[in-house]
């Protein structure tokens, strides 16, 4: 299975019962596409090649500049101006030369999406606006893939994992509903966001994702599908509240993507 190498440098996971192994072997064949290599994606990035994911896929059409540095941990000065997409694949290459990794310097929206998202074991978004996310939600849930939601807004975090194509488990629209499909709002240039906290948040992003992917290898592979942690990061506190599924939901109900219609109705 693992090389002496691999079983070294994964050891501290293969020996957590939680993982072992059989999870780390899972982690090892997982496709992950990040959409965003910013705040959110930087971090989660980070975790996410650290664990051992075996093949990333970064989507960022935005180009490095100074007042990024602050949280986007994977970048440098010497970074400024060039785009985010390859130096975040850059830095994946030099800390991990066998992750399989591809960089997308391309803005996602609803013509990509399903293209981008395809094949995918799961999909981490941290990007910064409502109308990306709920055009990934949409590709998500029509192409079956498992969705983990990041978001940050000064010290109020949010996680969940989002799978729109499973019966009665909620997709990111039932969440927020359809009014920000054409909005660009709450972005960290008008809000502010501190390094710290967003890489905390980030980190747990990292985690919930990996719970998904070790479905069905490990026990810690409880996807936890529709629980939304709230991270105050004042205080700091963490509660957990259940999205249901909205029935009349745009994204994953009863009147669109007729290929999943056996789903819900078993
Ligand atoms: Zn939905």
């Amino acid at each position: 299975m693992f090389g002496p190498d691999r079983l070294d440098r994964f050891a501290r996971h293969i020996v957590l019962p939680e993982i072992g192994g059989a999870g780390q072997a899972r982690l090892a064949q997982a496709h992950v596409v990040l959409i965003g290599a910013g705040g959110v994606g930087s971090p989660a990035m980070q975790n996410l090649a650290a664990a051992g994911i075996g093949r990333i896929t970064i989507v960022d059409s935005d180009r490095v500049e100074a007042s990024n540095l602050q949280r986007q941990t994977i970048f440098a000065a010497s970074d400024i101006g060039e785009a985010k997409a390859e130096q975040a694949a850059s830095w994946v290459r030099r800390f991990d030369p066998e992750i399989a990794v591809e960089a997308r310097n391309l803005r996602i929206d609803r013509d990509n999406a399903a293209q981008i998202v395809a094949g995918a074991d799961l999909v981490l978004d941290g990007c910064d606006n409502f109308a990306t996310r709920l055009a990934v939600s949409d590709a998500c849930v029509a192409a079956g893939v498992p969705l983990t939601s990041v978001a940050v807004g000064r010290f109020q975090g949010q996680v969940a994992n989002f799978a729109g194509h499973l019966p009665g488990i909620a997709c990111y629209r039932c969440w927020v509903g359809d009014a920000f499909d054409a909005d660009d709002c709450d972005t960290c240039a008008e809000q502010g966001v501190l390094g710290a906290f967003v890489g905390m948040v980030a980190s747990l992003g990292a985690m919930q994702a990996i719970r998904v992917l070790l479905q069905g290898s490990a026990s810690l592979g409880d996807p936890q599908w529709g629980q939304l942690h709230l991270i105050d990061g004042l205080k700091p506190s963490l509660r957990t509240i259940r999205v249901t599924r909205d029935p009349a939901c745009r994204g994953c109900g009863p009147d669109v993507a007729p290929r999943h219609s056996d789903d819900r109705t078993a």
